[in-house]
C-alpha cells in the first residue's frame, strides 16, 4: 500500500499514475487518484491494478496537483467504493490514507448524526468528513487538518486536497511519509521510489509533522503549529 501527492506547474496525472506503479511492490488490492484543477476535485478509483485505473482515467483528468493511493484493505473489502481517495459528502475534500483509524466507529456515528453521508465501509472515510466539518466551523483548512489529526487515534499517513485551494495538506503518525523536492514540483510519498524518476532530494518526515505544499513553497509544522526544521537528504538508491 502507498500514497503519493504531487503539486507543481504542468500536469500531475501521469506523475501520480507512474508513482503508484512504482509503489506496487508494497502490495495492494485497489488504486485511485484525485486531482484539483479549479474545476472541482475529480476522483477516479477502482479495485484491481493501477493498469485498470489508467483505462478508467480516460478521458484524461487534468490538474497541476493531486493525490494517489494503493490500498491494502484493513476495513471493508476491496471494492471500487472502498478504494481511496475518499471525499466528504459534497465531494470538495479528497483524502488518501495509509494506516488504521482505531476510533473511526465513534467518529463516524458523530459525523452521521451531524448530517454527513458515508459511501464506503472504510475507517479512512471519516478523515475527509472531519476536515470538512472543522473547515465549516473555522473557515481555515490548515486548522481543520490539524484538528482532524488531533482527533484521530491510530496510525496514518494522509494527504488531502480541497476544491479551489492550490495546496496539498499531509500528516503522519506511525506510517511512513517522505517529501521529495524538485526544482519545479514537490512530492509526498510513502517511499522514495514513487518519485525517484524526478528527484533524489528528500526530507524524511517524522510522527507529528504536518505539511502544507504550495506550487512554490512548502511548510512543515508540528501539531501545535510551530515551524519544524528537517534536514534535506540525498537518496542513494540502488534499485
Ligand atoms: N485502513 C484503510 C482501508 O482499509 C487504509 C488501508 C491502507 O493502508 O491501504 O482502507
Amino acid at each position: 500500500c502507498g500514497i503519493i501527492a504531487r503539486i507543481g506547474h504542468g500536469d500531475a496525472t501521469e506523475t501520480l499514475l507512474s508513482g503508484l506503479e512504482n509503489l506496487e511492490y508494497r502490495g495492494y488490492d485497489s488504486a485511485g487518484i484525485a486531482v484539483q484543477n479549479g474545476d472541482g476535485v475529480k476522483v477516479r478509483k477502482c479495485s484491481g491494478e493501477v493498469d485498470q485505473l489508467k483505462t478508467s482515467v480516460e478521458p484524461r483528468l487534468h490538474g497541476n496537483m493531486g493525490i494517489g493511493h494503493t490500498r491494502w484493505s484493513t476495513h471493508g473489502p476491496p471494492t471500487d467504493a472502498n478504494a481511496h481517495p475518499h471525499t466528504d459528502t459534497v465531494g470538495d475534500v479528497a483524502v488518501v490514507h495509509n494506516g488504521v483509524i482505531d476510533n473511526y466507529d465513534e467518529l463516524r456515528a458523530e459525523l452521521q448524526a451531524a448530517g454527513h453521508e458515508f459511501e464506503s465501509d472504510t475507517d479512512s472515510e471519516v478523515i475527509p468528513h472531519l476536515i470538512d466539518e472543522y473547515r465549516d466551523r473555522h473557515g481555515d483548512t490548515e486548522r481543520a487538518v490539524r484538528e482532524t489529526v488531533e482527533t484521530l487515534e491510530g496510525s496514518y499517513a494522509i494527504a488531502a486536497i480541497v476544491d479551489g485551494e492550490e495546496r496539498v495538506y499531509a500528516a503522519r503518525k506511525g506510517s511512513p511519509l517522505v517529501l521529495g523536492l524538485d526544482d519545479e514540483e514537490w512530492f509526498l510519498a510513502s517511499d522514495v521510489p514513487a518519485f525517484l524518476d524526478h528527484t533524489d532530494e528528500v526530507i524524511y518526515l517524522e510522527d507529528g509533522d504536518l505539511v502544507v505544499l504550495e506550487p512554490d513553497s512548502y511548510q512543515i509544522t508540528d501539531l501545535a503549529g510551530s515551524p519544524v526544521e528537517r534536514p534535506v537528504d540525498t537518496v542513494d538508491w540502488d534499485p
